[in-house]
């Protein structure tokens, strides 16, 4: 089934793109020397954890990988025929908790499983509470389903006029490519149908159809294209699919859904990139989880995507002991700020069967947003949603900073919770019966 991968591609150095990722925007003010000594200390804490992280994929790769060269690790198609899909390969390189072990022996809906050397690189290999290990590892809680939860949510499968289609908001249809991902995450909204590798399913005929679908509504101007994900088919099959796309004149925007910048970066070729720029205006979003996926070869990969003009926004799940934490998430935001990746959706983890062990409370969301909104720069705070059950779309929930009227007065309170009034005079009819 990976024949489909297997064309050359061409990678670049990543070293001395992440550098100039790396560069700090600095004010234009003189800085004290307070703060001087602030930034220089900011700049060896980030250059320590660069060099950390390098040593540790590097410590990796000599112990599990030995044989291989630099040149084939930093191949995509090496690092997705390599990937760890077992149990047995698994124990190799993790020292497995009974509750992560009985995962695969246990009988079930187990969600597919494969991890890619470069992503299992990152993973604390003892420390069975790591947040990356914990997204990609399998564990028992898996098997145990919860109220509330379903296979299908968010109720996709009503909404697909067509299979592989799904046609909720009136202007914009996302568009399910393909159900391969080179890393399955633990709660997967499309565990229902990801890794089954049904080749049979994901035909030309299957593509045909969708387009013929887009192609007779003139009111779909924007096509996410998600998966599984898409940018593990070849560059290929996706340029065939972009153009195709691209011929539809009411298609304005075309997005691409995918987690390969994080777990699967050598895939983002200069390659791909050239190719991908001719289909704009094209936007990528990228699943982010935790600031210790902000590695030197994401950054390189995000690096290659915004040097192409590519627009790039983020989206997370929020994950209960993974990311719920107001520090990790302003990590995680500033770095991606600094990627040129704009924060965008921060997810309610969806009650797909077996993920209560990773859904928090919404209040929990809520605090962390209202300690970010007002601290930090507001682009660089996403915007926390829940997709609501039974297809009702994504619903925005804010921190409440209306706090109500005062008369001819707006109450309200700022983010640090001081409150204001805003003249808003109610609007009455006048004589003649207008609202002025
Ligand atoms: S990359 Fe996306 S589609 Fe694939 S397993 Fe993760 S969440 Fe699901």
């Amino acid at each position: 089934m990976h024949s489909g991968f297997m064309n050359t591609e061409e990678i670049e150095p990543l070293g001395s793109l992440y550098h100039h990722a790396q560069l700090r925007e600095r004010h234009s003010d003189v800085p004290s020397s307070d703060e001087i000594e602030t930034i220089s200390e900011r700049d060896d804490d980030t250059a320590q954890t660069v060099d950390k992280v390098k040593t540790q994929i590097l410590t990796f790769k000599k112990r599990f990988f030995s044989e291989v060269s630099d040149a084939e690790w930093d191949d995509w198609h090496w690092q997705i025929r390599h990937r760890i899909t077992n149990l047995r390969e698994l124990e190799r390189i993790i020292c497995l908790t009974d509750s992560e072990r009985n995962a695969f022996h246990d009988k079930g809906n187990l969600l597919p499983f494969a991890v890619t050397p470069y992503y299992a690189a990152l993973i604390d290999s003892v420390n069975p509470s790591h947040a990356l290990r914990r997204a990609v590892i399998p564990d028992v809680s898996e098997y145990m389903k919860s109220l509330g939860e379903s296979e299908d949510p968010l109720k996709e499968e009503d909404d697909s006029p067509v299979p592989g289609l799904v046609h909720r908001y009136p202007d914009r249809v996302l568009f399910l490519v393909t159900d391969y991902c080179s890393t399955y995450c633990r709660y997967c909204t499309r565990s229902r149908m990801v890794g089954q590798h049904n080749m049979q399913k994901f035909t030309l005929e299957r593509w045909n159809r969708i387009i013929e679908y887009i192609s007779s509504r003139s009111e779909i101007r924007d096509v996410l294209l998600s998966g599984g994900d898409p940018l593990t088919l070849s560059d290929n099959r996706l340029e065939w699919l972009l153009s195709a796309l691209r011929k539809i004149p009411h298609v304005e925007i075309i997005r691409i859904g995918t987690k390969v910048p994080v777990v699967l970066p050598q895939r983002v070729t200069l390659k791909l990139t050239r190719m991908l720029k001719r289909y704009h205006p094209l936007w990528v979003s990228i699943h982010f989880t935790h600031p210790e996926e902000l590695t030197e070869e994401v950054s390189a990969a995000c690096a290659r995507l915004a040097d192409a003009g590519i627009p790039m926004q983020s989206q997370t799940v929020l994950l209960s002991g993974v990311n719920d934490d107001v520090e990790i998430m302003r990590r995680l935001f500033h770095g991606l700020v600094k990627m040129r990746v704009r924060p965008y959706y921060l997810y309610q983890c969806d009650p797909i069967i077996g993920s209560a062990h990773f859904r928090t409370s919404v209040q929990r969301g809520l605090d962390i947003i209202g300690k970010l909104r007002g601290y930090t720069s507001g682009f660089a705070v996403p915007l926390y949603v829940i997709d609501a059950p039974e297809g009702g779309g994504k619903i925005p929930i804010m921190p409440e900073y209306v706090v109500g009227r005062d008369g001819d007065n707006l109450v309200m309170r700022n983010y640090e919770g001081k409150v204001y009034r805003y003249f808003d005079p109610i609007r009455r009819p006048s004589s003649d019966g207008r609202i002025n």
